[in-house]
């Protein structure tokens, strides 16, 4: 293809917001840096359009490291007997809220592995005592698979959104990157679960994960245009020195970035985050993920003695920090670029619940 031919598909995804296979598959494969200047104009136009220069944040609780599962690519899987497990208590997790909401943030993402304490009643409490404490916030819960029964009762119980990547959407691939004891199929019917009982819905991918193929990015694309999520989180793979990918190559940033571009052209409305993963491959990753399209950013809200046991990658960034600081640090980097840091639920665009 040569750069016209790149461009018109690029018109095309933003003026139909959709591609065949093949056009993604070549997309990806030939994009050049000509064409990733030109989507992430047009990204951003449309990310102004609905969002303006405003960036959401949404403080980030890691509120256990225990998992049950042993997803290959992650550092808290089960058989990683070098972490020190870690669950916080209801107590704990409340002094995060109100370090979090003092500082303005309007948003708490509950995330953790899949922890046999998190029963659905505990879970139902921590919700209600979050919302009759903090009525005026979202509360996003992204602790794993779960039954339907589950996340009925939870959103009945107030929780209003649901972060759960589909990791990869071809089956193939899935299994390379987990155990046998999970299946694609029955993450890919969580998602539909969570949307139809209503959550505001995110779902995602790793770029750059072992064996990932450009066809295989393709049909992320095509399940992420089918399932319609509120909310799309991509991050780049970093492999984890623990774990059997330990000696694999990280995901690119260039790649993670022309990623984001699609898909704020695909879902113009969606939420993007500008993840930690890509901040942690390159200093002004997250900078560069609001310029390609993003519009929210998730910094971290745990107890500091916590965040280096929730190392889900290495060198991950910001460990070290007070959420104060975190928050002054972001609220900065994105004036630098001409945004700025909200303090506001920052729903989905048209969202009604
Ligand atoms: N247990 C929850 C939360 C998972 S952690 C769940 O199953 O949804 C959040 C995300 O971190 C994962 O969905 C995965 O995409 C990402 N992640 C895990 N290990 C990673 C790695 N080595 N590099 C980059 N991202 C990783």
């Amino acid at each position: 293809m040569n750069l016209e031919d790149k461009l018109q598909l690029i018109n095309q995804l933003r003026d139909t917001g959709s591609l065949a296979k093949e056009q993604w598959v070549s997309l990806l494969r030939e994009r050049d840096e000509e064409t990733a200047d030109y989507l992430f104009q047009e990204a951003r136009k449309i990310a102004d359009k609905y969002y303006g220069n405003k960036i959401y944040v949404r403080g980030l609780i890691e509120f256990t490291n225990i998992c049950k599962n042993d997803c290959y690519y992650c550092g808290i899987r089960r058989s990683n007997s070098n972490v020190e497990r870690f669950r916080l208590t209801d107590e704990q997790i409340m002094n995060c809220c109100e370090v979090g909401y003092d500082i303005g943030y309007r948003t708490f993402v509950l995330q953790g592995g899949e922890d046999g304490y998190n029963t659905a009643d505990r879970i139902t409490g921590l919700i209600r005592m979050i919302k009759d404490r903090y009525p005026d916030t979202a509360l996003t819960l992204s602790i794993g698979e779960r039954t339907r029964e589950e996340y009925q009762e939870w959103f009945d119980a107030g929780a209003d959104r649901y972060l759960l990547r589909h990791e990869t959407a071809n089956e193939e691939h899935y299994r390379k990157l987990h155990p046998e004891s999970l299946s694609l199929a029955n993450r890919k019917q969580c998602l539909y679960n969570l949307k139809e009982i209503g959550y505001q819905v995110g779902t995602g991918f790793m770029v750059g994960s072992p064996y990932q193929t450009e066809e295989n990015l393709a049909e992320d694309f095509l399940f992420i245009k089918e399932l319609g999520p509120h909310m799309i989180g991509i991050g780049p793979f970093i492999p984890h020195h623990d774990t059997q990918f330990k000696d694999e190559k990280a995901g690119t940033l260039e790649l993670t970035l022309f990623c984001i571009g699609l898909l704020r052209l695909m879902m113009p409305k969606a939420l993007i985050p500008a993840t930690t993963a890509l901040g942690t491959i390159s200093p002004q990753g997250r900078e560069m993920g609001v310029k390609a399209g993003a519009n929210v950013i998730m910094p971290n809200l745990s107890p500091v003695d916590t965040r280096e046991k929730y190392l889900l990658y290495d060198n991950k960034i910001c460990t070290g920090e007070e959420a104060a600081v975190c928050v002054g640090c972001l609220s900065n980097r994105m004036k630098n670029i001409g945004y700025e840091i909200v303090s506001a639920r920052g729903d989905y665009y048209d969202y009604t619940k």
